[in-house]
């Protein structure tokens, strides 16, 4: 009852409002735009301009209003394009427009031309909308119209991590470091494993390496098209949840085949373990000063994310092949193996990462990025007279992936085996 009362009472109150003059300014324009934000912008882009001028006996002028990309007056779609919104005697273009930059008050408004429905038909009025109220955290304004802003490789490498993130991967993935063990060269030439000095990884290199793997595995999880798709040789998991039930355990120790301490990561069995391995000193030296004028910026987080999905495809039970001389081959694209989804993975990747992100690892050396040719030459089922890559070999993954592989099969896939 009490209910049915009020709502007599606002009915009354919004005729009684009408029957006087239509309100200068509707909450649904404005948004969280208040009266004061409102002063401060440009007469031209201030609601009241519109009314005042109506007022003083040009009311005709901001009739007849036609917006071409809105099909309703608050149209949450008009937002995604920038348009011209025409009316009686002028027409106005979709704006960005920001409040008190540089403070902490500081906001951005899409001001868009809409037309609002009186009696006297359609007239221009502007909505100060929020791109991140209505699309959600990745919308900014930009070039007068709510887009949807792409992270670039590079600037994720600068990003900061979320906490609950952070919780999140650690619950997700356990890493491990074992030490590594050095080598005794004796001057003949002959060298024995050291197993009496084992080194341990510093602290500093501990997290190093952890905030590499992380930062890889984020990387993915701001693509979301990317990481929630299933992979052809995840069984059907997201790649994200492949790579978290097939990696278990993760264990960083270094390459007791290296003579090279600057490779000092670089191993991948170790007793009972899931280890990641050639991850190179370089590489992360690269993330670790986080040198935005590196070119290898945005490459390093790609060749990391290859190096881990490959070691962990690994513990899927799929192990390298011995042929033409080498043992580290694989039988067959068709097997997925460590070399194969270093081939699949840049393919997918070139076609599923939003074009920006792409873009961003192309830079400085377009030649090394999603670049799959070599580990073709790690295919065994290469025919060993031709030294080409058969068709059957790849057409499969034409097929799955639903994009062309980008190579003259006559040419590029030619690989000569100098053994
Ligand atoms: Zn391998």
């Amino acid at each position: 009852m009490k209910r049915g009362i009020i709502v007599v009472f606002v009915l009354a109150l919004f005729l009684l409002v009408g029957c006087v003059q239509e309100p200068l300014i509707d909450s649904q324009s404005i948004e969280d735009v208040t009266e004061e934000d409102l002063e401060q912008l440009p007469s031209d882009l201030q609601p009241q301009e519109v009314e005042k001028t109506a007022l003083t006996g040009q009311a005709n002028k901001w009739y007849d209003c036609q917006d071409p990309d809105s099909i309703s007056t608050f149209d949450k779609n008009s937002l995604l394009t920038k348009s011209i919104t025409t009316y009686n005697g002028g027409s106005k273009t979709d704006r960005c427009y920001t409040w008190y930059k540089g403070t902490l008050k500081e906001k951005t408004r899409l001001i868009e031309g809409i037309c609002r429905q009186t009696n006297a038909g359609p007239k221009f009025n502007y909505w100060y909308a929020d791109c991140n109220q209505k699309f959600g955290e990745d919308y900014k304004c930009v070039e007068d119209a709510c887009v949807k802003e792409i992270p670039t490789f590079d600037f994720i490498l600068v990003e900061e991590i979320p906490q609950e993130w952070i919780v999140k991967f650690n619950d997700d993935f356990k890493i491990k470091f074992s030490a590594y063990v050095p080598i005794i060269e004796y001057p003949d030439g002959t060298w024995e494993w050291d197993e009496d000095n084992k080194v341990s990884f510093n602290t500093e290199e501990k997290n190093l390496l952890k905030e590499a793997f992380m930062k890889a595995v984020y990387s993915m999880s701001r693509v979301d098209s990317y990481f929630t798709k299933p992979l052809p040789w995840t069984n059907g998991q997201s790649y994200y949840d492949w790579l978290k039930d097939s990696a278990g355990t993760i264990t960083f120790s270094a390459d007791i085949n290296s003579l090279d301490n600057s490779n000092l990561i670089n191993k991948v069995s170790f007793n009972g373990y899931n280890i990641i391995s050639n991850i190179n000193q370089g590489m992360l030296n690269t993330w670790k000063n986080q040198d935005l004028n590196s070119p290898d910026l945005g490459q390093g987080i790609i060749n990391l994310i290859q190096i881990i999905t490959h070691e962990v495809r690994h513990n899927n039970g799929v192990s390298h092949a011995s042929c033409k001389g080498g043992n580290n081959m694989d039988d067959n694209l068709e097997i997925m193996g460590g070399h194969g989804v270093n081939v699949m993975l840049p393919h997918w990747m070139k076609y599923l990462l939003p074009e920006e992100m792409v873009q961003s690892a192309y830079d400085g050396n377009i030649d090394l990025m999603f670049q799959y040719f070599n580990f073709l030459d790690r295919m065994c089922s290469l025919d060993p007279v031709a030294k080409t890559i058969k068709q059957e070999d790849l057409s499969w993954v034409e097929e799955v992936s639903g994009f062309p592989l980008d190579f003259d099969p006559d040419i590029l896939w030619t690989i000569e085996f100098t053994n």
